[in-house]
């Protein structure tokens, strides 16, 4: 058989070489579970560290069902489980902060809102001692801990990228070699030098339409998100329940859906406050808004007296961060048309620290086995854009 002199020489001997691209949640799970086949070898090149950008800035809530009705289905419940096994092997619970949580809707009105309503009905039995605030409304339980859960998601992704034993370079991917219709290798940025691959994958979160590959089929844009860390004073008062809120800064002003998550470390981490942003080149670069911060410190402070900044709860961190999102409101996840062994995982929006290991196994048995059967990838693939652009006329 004619073989390609430029295909590196793994290919030949039998063993695979293959290089991930970007260090977030989704390219660790896909090295982790690449490095778990025979004969493989992984290589991750990250821009910057890994789990810099929102896989180590996001809240690490796990949902089994939340995504049934609709094609992530599958992929959600696969990942769920896995999230369970990958915990037991390795002790997640102690390493990076993976437990069960009981998930509730708590209404919370602003002082404002609740001085215009009149209204004083605080609470139920449902909210948890700590949820204290007087304009808190009587809860709704959406999650059990048998259906919802959560990791630290950089502790997570960090855990799983050294499991891989993957070789981790620091530098910025800015070419994929093709050659003959084959991905054959990658360029990075200052460099002359090409990385030789078997196959590539793409993991580049909301970077990913800068490359040209990507962008000429498809677009991802970030959605700029805020989050706080606070330290209360008193962590053993904090009980393992994740609140959905729903917040009405003043009346007839414009609903927020602020999200607490209290970490098994005794910090508790509080999102929200999203809006369209320019991704900036470098992640590092990445700060939260001066009004989104205090809005999020507000909500904390009227939730609980124990999330009131400097008196009671120390800041740890005030930090913003972009969700990959694409125009569809699906993850890409699969072989890019027109260029073998080139592959994309990207666009898991607000899932991607539940979705990361179902993503990671199904990638990694698409690219060795050629086939997925954890998850039908059907739903995910870059071709539907094929698809779209043809019947747009593109
Ligand atoms: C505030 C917030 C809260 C969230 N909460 C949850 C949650 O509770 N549960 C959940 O499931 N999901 C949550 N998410 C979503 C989740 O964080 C993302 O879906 C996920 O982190 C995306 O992972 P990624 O690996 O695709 O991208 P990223 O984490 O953005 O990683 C991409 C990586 O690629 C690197 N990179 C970019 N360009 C290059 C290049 N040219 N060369 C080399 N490296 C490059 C970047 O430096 C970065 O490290 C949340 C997101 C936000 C913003």
């Amino acid at each position: 058989m004619a073989t390609s002199p430029s295909y590196p020489t793994s290919f030949l001997s039998g063993s695979k070489h293959i290089v991930v691209c970007g260090g977030g949640v989704i390219g660790a799970c896909t090295a982790y579970f690449l490095s778990q086949k025979p004969q493989t070898s992984v290589t991750v090149v990250e821009k910057s560290s890994p789990a810099c950008a929102a896989s180590g800035k996001a809240g690490g809530f796990l949902a089994l069902d939340w995504c049934d009705g609709g094609p992530m289905s599958s992929l959600a419940r696969a990942s769920f489980k896995l999230h369970k096994s990958l915990s037991d092997k390795f002790n997640g619970e102690e390493v990076y902060g993976y437990r069960a949580v009981t998930t509730l809707s708590v209404p919370v009105l602003s002082e404002r809102v609740a001085s215009s309503s009149g209204s004083s009905l605080r609470g139920s039995n449902l909210l948890p001692d700590w949820v204290d605030g007087e304009t808190a409304r009587p809860a709704k339980q959406i999650g059990t801990t048998e259906t919802t859960a959560q990791v630290h998601p950089r502790l997570f992704t960090q855990t799983l990228l050294s499991a891989s034993e993957a070789k981790v370079i620091k530098g910025e991917v800015e070419t994929i070699i093709v050659e003959n219709g084959h991905a054959t290798g990658v360029v990075l940025k200052g460099n002359k030098e090409v990385i030789p691959a078997d196959a590539v994958v793409l993991a580049l979160g909301p970077w990913s339409s800068r490359l040209s590959l990507i962008s000429e089929l498809f677009s991802v844009s970030g959605l700029k998100a805020h989050s706080i860390v606070l330290r209360p004073a008193e962590p053993d008062r904090i009980t393992p329940h994740a609140l959905f809120l729903s917040y009405q800064p003043a009346p007839g002003a414009k609903m927020l859906d602020p999200e607490v998550y209290p970490r098994p470390t005794g910090e508790v981490y509080i999102c929200g406050m999203s809006k369209d942003a320019e991704v900036p080149e470098d992640p590092e670069s990445i700060i939260g808004e001066t009004e989104s911060i205090e809005m999020l410190h507000k909500i904390a402070g009227t939730v609980s007296s124990h999330l009131k900044r400097d008196k009671v709860a120390e800041v740890i961190a005030e930090q913003a961060c972009f969700l990959p999102c694409t125009d569809d409101g699906l993850p890409v996840i699969g072989e890019l048309p027109g260029v073998k062994n080139c592959y994309v995982a990207t666009g898991h929006s607000c899932w991607g620290i539940l979705n990361g290991p179902a993503t990671g196994a199904s990638l990694a048995e698409l690219i060795l086995e050629g086939k997925s059967t954890t998850v039908d990838l059907k739903p995910f693939t870059p071709a539907r854009f094929v698809k779209r652009r043809t019947r747009l006329g593109i």
